[in-house]
């Protein structure tokens, strides 16, 4: 029986584990769950799964969860703060942390999972991002592994040589063949693309997910960051990154051998795949997923990414080219200018024009230390922020 702790559990890779985990009472224990302010949900997880530990990053949500589970008889004991998070992640007993947090908030308790050799099943892109080689270098001393949630990255990984692990550079690999369905606004006229509604842009076509990984998913910066997290997650350039727009999403992605193999992975569009793959690794189990239909399916297409369409994209391959604390200035930009568009405080086509500018002005150091990094994210962020109206 394995002890899981669930970071960001109210969250859609949150409640996607929750059910994979259901499916096998056997192998999974629910140790601690956690989130940012979501009280009614977390309360519902907590009565569901009977968690030891649950936290709250808010102070007053914690609580009111603590209330709301004291009235109900419920012996879960509830924490607050990040400090809190970081103690669920850290716990002795505690096997696997699902890293299911969006963006920089991330960051913090995932290295405290990696700092004390957990399994960690990283959904949390933004923490590779922002600081890769931190959090790199804390899994290879403490003896954490590190598993791809990422549904691509987790098929770069299902294509990886037998034995392969996440930090290295695998033998005869060629390049890496990064998929991405285009987003919603694929076939948009580019000129249009600066009216695009909060509303448009989250609605993905393949894909039922979080606000801020929908709206990069819209601009593709989502494949931008992808890009990073494959270059630290597989000890790869970012010139040996091929990105194809696959609108299907089926293919998951691919590694193309020096031998002129191509192996890819497939399957629906469903991250109980990745996730499932992950919590059993290297066994299979059940996931709940629908077995892939290929003759429904039909067509499998593939095109080039337009960086002209894209800005983002390629600002991401930029970034990873300069180094340092470039990517970990984008990260925070992005984060800042994805949620003035969500606030309808910039327009869709601003986003790439406000991370182009933040990277653009903040000049990247080293990415020695984890100081370093956070004062990184925070100039970038007071950065961004001017570019938004009020
Ligand atoms: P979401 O917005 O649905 O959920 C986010 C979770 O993080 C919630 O539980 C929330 O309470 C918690 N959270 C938010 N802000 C926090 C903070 N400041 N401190 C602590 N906790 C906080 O997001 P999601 O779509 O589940 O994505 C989570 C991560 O997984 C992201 O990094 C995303 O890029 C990655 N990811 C998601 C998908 C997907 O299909 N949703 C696929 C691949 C990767
Ligand atoms: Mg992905």
């Amino acid at each position: 029986m394995k002890n899981i702790t669930v970071l960001g559990s109210t969250g859609s890779i949150g409640v996607s584990t929750l059910d994979v985990v259901q499916r096998h009472p056997d192998k999974f224990n629910v140790l601690a769950l956690t989130a940012n302010t979501a009280v009614d949900r977390l309360f519902e997880q907590c009565v569901t799964h009977q968690p030891e530990y649950a936290a709250m990053v808010d102070e007053q949500a914690a609580k009111k969860l603590a209330d709301l589970l004291k009235e109900k008889q419920i012996n879960t004991q509830v924490l607050s703060g990040i400090e809190g998070l970081e103690t669920l992640a850290s716990l002795d007993v505690v096997d696997d942390v699902m890293a299911a947090i969006v963006g920089a908030a991330g960051l913090l308790p995932t290295l405290a999972a990696a700092k004390s050799g957990k399994r960690v099943l990283l959904a949390n892109k933004e923490s590779l991002v922002m600081s890769g080689a931190i959090l790199m270098d804390a899994c290879r001393e403490n003896n954490a592994e590190l598993l791809p949630i990422d549904s691509e990255h987790n098929a770069i990984f299902q294509c990886m040589p037998n034995g392969y692990v996440t930090g290295q550079n695998a033998n005869g690999v060629r390049r890496i063949l990064l998929t991405a369905s285009g987003g919603p606004f694929r076939e948009m006229p580019v000129a249009d693309m600066a009216s695009v509604t909060p509303e448009q842009a989250v609605a993905h076509p393949n894909w039922e997910m979080g606000k801020k990984i929908s709206v990069d998913s819209a601009t593709m910066m989502n494949k931008g960051l992808e890009v990073i997290e494959a270059c630290w997650l597989f000890d790869v350039s970012p010139d040996d990154i091929e990105v194809i727009i696959h609108p299907q999403s089926v293919i998951h992605s691919m590694v193309d051998y020096d031998d002129g193999s191509v192996l890819a992975q497939m399957g629906n569009p469903d991250m109980r795949t990745p996730i499932a793959n992950a919590l059993s690794w290297p066994e299979r189990i059940e996931s709940g997923v629908a077995p892939l239909d290929l003759f429904e399916v039909a067509q499998l297409n593939f095109e080039k990414a337009d960086f002209n369409r894209y800005p983002c994209l390629k600002l991401a391959f930029d970034a990873m080219h300069e180094g340092g604390t470039a990517t970990t200035i984008l990260n925070a930009a992005n984060e800042v200018a994805v949620q003035g568009f969500l606030d309808r405080r910039a327009g869709f086509t601003q986003i790439a024009d406000i991370n182009a500018r933040v990277l653009d002005e903040i000049s990247a150091s080293e990415a020695d230390s984890l100081e370093t990094i956070l004062h990184a994210d925070k100039l970038a962020r007071t950065a961004a922020n001017r570019y938004l109206s009020d």
